[in-house]
């Protein structure tokens, strides 16, 4: 089927759906298929339940002279291609983000800011691959005046397929890090798979990126394009420093041209999420948000991702940052958590899963670091942290912490909890 024709069935559809357990009063289901499901085995069951058309790629799933279903050579590919055509039919500017940490905290805050003056689109939670771009670029209305697509990459050429799809106007790469390891093959392929960001707005000529001065790889791929950079340097379009962090960030920040100092005191926990603040900061004023709706914004913001949170349990208080755990998003777990000015610090960490060969020497550096910082209350969960050198309990898994819990229940401690999510420290939160 042509993508024209199918565009408009698409425009008379209330909404895209491709969870067959969730498919609302005229939407357009589209029949994915993953490992462990196939969705054209759901196309009845998806009109029934409200949809109103089905695009599935399965003949024998499709009943001759049924004008609801429409049959296509590959449902993903549709997908993508009707999303892309969507976007090129509306024309709403576009600002891609992608980054090894901080996207989506950075695209929540950067959300924030916006929408003190413009009606906008962005994604929505972490749908930030191959279907969850295109899916946030099919909820592009008219009346939005700007996006903000999340995209995110664990192997080489991840980011060239969603800006192909999303072809973005602005790009921000929030920094980048050591993750998915195992995929991208080495650092320096994580590097260059997030620069396809950049590869793509350079092709496109006279595009604008926001930029992380402080960050010398990012300042090393960035050639040819207009840059706006952020960051601890005085004289930049937007420069700033932390100014507190126990437990919440503070920071200052001016801009170049303006010159008054602003103090922001927010509710995110983590130094780590300054330059998230200064990217957001960064982006509004590029587009004309008044600083003190800037501020407003940020000191409003109350992440609800699951990320970075601080619980207070009736022993103790908890930062919780177990969702996921690479080299990059630990060190700077670990150096907040160093600089925190609170007593009686402890520590359960889990293994950073998704490093192949790097693996052993990663965990290694984190186990030294860790020495370094001279904590001592410090109970590490994995085999990899189990096979580094360092005089620090370890455990093969969360069961076994929850054991040692049981038995002897921390009080007055702060905790830091960070592994990655296969792992699962978050079980060890209720016996805390
Ligand atoms: P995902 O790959 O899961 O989509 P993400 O890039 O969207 O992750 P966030 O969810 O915003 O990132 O943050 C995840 C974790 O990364 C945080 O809890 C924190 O530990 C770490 N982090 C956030 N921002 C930064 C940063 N600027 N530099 C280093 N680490 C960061
Ligand atoms: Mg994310």
């Amino acid at each position: 089927m042509d993508i024209t024709a199918l565009y408009k069935i698409f425009q008379e559809c209330s909404s895209v759906t491709t969870d067959s357990r969730n498919c609302p009063k005229g939407s357009l289901f589209i029949a994915l298929k993953g490992d462990n499901f196939n969705g054209n085995a759901f196309a009845a069951k998806a009109l029934e339940a409200g949809s109103a058309y089905v695009v599935a790629d399965e003949a024998e799933h499709v009943p001759a002279g049924d004008s609801r279903y429409i049959l296509v050579d590959n449902c993903l590919h549709a997908l993508q291609q009707l999303a892309n055509y969507h976007r090129r039919q509306l024309g709403t500017r576009l600002i891609g983000i992608t980054g090894t940490n901080g996207k989506t905290t950075t695209k929540e805050l950067m959300a924030a800011v916006l929408s003190q003056t413009y009606n906008i689109l962005y994604t929505l939670g972490n749908l930030n691959n191959h279907i969850g771009v295109p899916l946030t670029l099919l909820r592009l209305k008219p009346e939005h005046e700007l996006g903000i697509i999340e995209m995110g990459a664990s192997h080489p050429g991840d980011i060239k397929e969603l800006v192909d799809i999303a072809e973005p106007d602005y790009g921000i790469i929030t920094n980048v890090g050591k993750a998915h390891l195992e995929g991208f093959g080495s650092f320096e392929g994580v590097i260059r798979t997030k620069g396809e960001l950049y590869d793509y707005l350079r092709e496109r000529g006279n595009s604008t990126i926001f930029i992380h001065h402080d960050n010398a790889y990012l300042k090393e791929i960035a050639g040819g394009l207009n840059q706006i950079p952020y960051g601890s340097k005085d004289g930049l379009y937007i420069s700033g420093h932390v100014t507190g962090n126990s437990p919440y960030l503070a920071f200052e920040w001016k801009a170049d041209k303006e010159g008054e100092c602003h103090e922001v005191q927010t509710q995110l926990i983590g130094e780590y999420n300054f330059p998230n603040a200064l990217a957001a900061i960064t982006i509004g004023r590029f587009f004309g948000v008044e600083p003190e709706k800037i501020d407003a914004a940020l000191a409003a913001y109350t992440p609800q991702n699951n990320r970075s949170q601080l619980k207070q349990t009736a022993d103790n208080t908890l930062i919780i940052d177990a969702y996921n755990a690479n080299p990059t998003s630990m060190q700077a777990s670990l150096a907040n958590f160093h600089n925190m000015k609170v007593e009686n610090k402890m520590l359960i960490l889990g293994d950073m899963r998704e490093l192949g060969k790097d693996g052993p020497e990663e965990h290694q550096k984190i186990a030294d670091f860790l020495t370094e910082c001279g904590f001592e209350d410090v109970m590490l969960v994995g085999e990899q942290f189990a096979a580094a050198r360092h005089s620090f309990p370890t455990y093969p898994d969360a069961a076994a912490v929850i054991e040692v819990l049981k038995q002897s229940k921390p009080h007055g401690k702060t905790i830091l909890i960070k592994g990655s999510n296969g792992i699962r420290l978050n079980t060890v939160i209720d016996y805390l």
